[in-house]
């Protein structure tokens, strides 16, 4: 069987094509500057070389339509027709409550995503769009939308409630709902498996630290806690989000500065966190960089960012009332030895102990980077989001 796996933001579509027999991928790539002048699709077949092409794509399914040639191109293509894909797997950002798991496409599920665009205005309509635009070149194939918050779902009220008046959580549904659910849950399992113990029996905090961070506390290989919130602003300071901050700042500013509730959220969003207080880049290894010429506002952006990464362990084992493993993942969790060196060195009291030889090691590999003494194990694993969405539109369309 063989699955195309769907993450549509705005103005960028990002594919793979699986072959569920081995889960190997057969091709990915990526469309990007859908809706301006020159638009680049960049397609990358296993065994094949490289293609790029620019040109005018005005909207998602000429964006499908070019991914469908180039899966389907003499030189570069990796199947001879179209009719070779079983199913199509979307992600979704937000499943609000109503998506406890992945689901099979239907006109219920699309209304019901539709729903959820006033939760999550910036990440839901984009979905759509791919989702529709999957509909129109391949009618006859189904889908399955798999979402970043589903994983999240088992939180228990305590967890997910604000303090804030319960109307708008009756009204709005105003909750935590947390992100990156497929990445957590894939590495929490993967840890499990690298240290051939069940699930059941560990508390894990996953710590997945890239663009956008997030930290989850699983126990018995559930989701009970998550730093993102209701929307992914929350927790964590990421490269140009803010995290974390005295809600009280924003009527504050607002007023202050004179900005909008759009001003407002694009400052928080867009133009905070690592970016803000360097001044130089929302990059982890621009930062890096700086710290090392040094220039004191990297410096202060990067322990800013690793003393919250560092609180957030320390809440999620107390969450937890302890912790059998910490999971660094994503793009500066897996590749950022610095960064988790800062994180673990000031962990001790949960008898952390980090071996710096095994931390300096570069692999794409599931690797421990702790010391056999060390009371809680710390591992580097690397995420595969793609993969779990290929496996749950292989179990749906089954
Ligand atoms: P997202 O999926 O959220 O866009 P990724 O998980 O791909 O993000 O992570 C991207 C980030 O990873 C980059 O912005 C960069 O800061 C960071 N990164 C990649 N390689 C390294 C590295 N060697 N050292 C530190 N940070 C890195």
């Amino acid at each position: 069987m063989k699955i195309l796996v769907i993450n549509a933001g705005s103005s960028s579509l990002k594919y793979q094509l699986y072959n569920m027999t081995d889960e190997s991928v057969l091709a990915k790539g990526l469309v990007e500057r859908i809706g301006m002048d020159s638009s680049i699709l960049t397609h990358k077949p296993t065994n094949k070389s490289e293609m790029t092409e620019v040109s005018e794509i005005l909207e998602h399914t000429t964006a499908i339509r070019k991914v469908l040639h180039a899966l389907t191109d003499k030189e570069h293509g990796v199947i001879d027709s179209i009719d070779e894909i079983d199913a199509v797997g979307h992600r979704v950002v937000h499943g609000g409550e109503s998506f406890k798991e992945s689901a099979v496409v239907t006109e219920e599920a699309k209304k019901e995503i539709r729903r959820l665009f006033d939760l999550a205005p910036l990440h839901n309509p984009p979905s759509m769009m791919g989702i529709k635009a999957a509909e129109v070149n391949m009618p006859s194939i189904p889908q399955v939308v798999v979402f970043d918050t589903a994983f999240h779902q088992t939180m228990p009220e305590k967890a997910y409630m604000y303090a804030i008046p319960r109307v708008l959580y009756s009204k709005y549904k105003v909750r935590r709902y947390g992100a990156h659910g497929t990445s957590h849950d894939y590495v929490s399992k993967e840890a499990a498996k690298f240290l051939d113990r069940p699930l059941e029996d560990l508390k894990i905090i996953t710590c997945h630290i890239g663009n956008g961070a997030s930290i989850t506390a699983v126990q018995g290989g559930v989701s009970v806690d998550t730093s993102m919130g209701m929307t992914p602003l929350e927790g964590l300071m990421m490269g140009t989000r803010s995290g974390d901050l005295d809600p009280a700042i924003v009527p504050f500013v607002m007023n202050k500065e004179e900005l909008t509730v759009n001003e407002v959220n694009s400052m928080l969003n867009k133009h905070s966190g690592l970016l803000a207080i360097s001044g130089v880049s929302s990059d982890m290894r621009e930062i890096t960089e700086g710290m090392e010429k040094g220039d004191a506002n990297s410096k202060l952006a990067f322990d800013m960012y690793t003393y919250r990464v560092r609180k957030y362990i320390g809440s999620y084992a107390a969450a937890m009332n302890g912790v059998d493993a910490i999971v660094f993942t994503a793009g500066v969790g897996e590749n950022s030895t610095v960064l988790r060196e800062q994180v673990l060195k000031e962990l001790t009291f949960l008898g952390v102990e980090i071996d710096e030889a095994l931390n300096a090691i570069r692999s794409g590999e599931p690797r421990r980077i702790s010391t056999e003494q060390s009371k809680v194990e710390v591992l580097v694993i690397p995420t595969n989001e793609e993969l779990v969405i290929a496996r749950d539109t292989f179990r749906l369309v089954q």
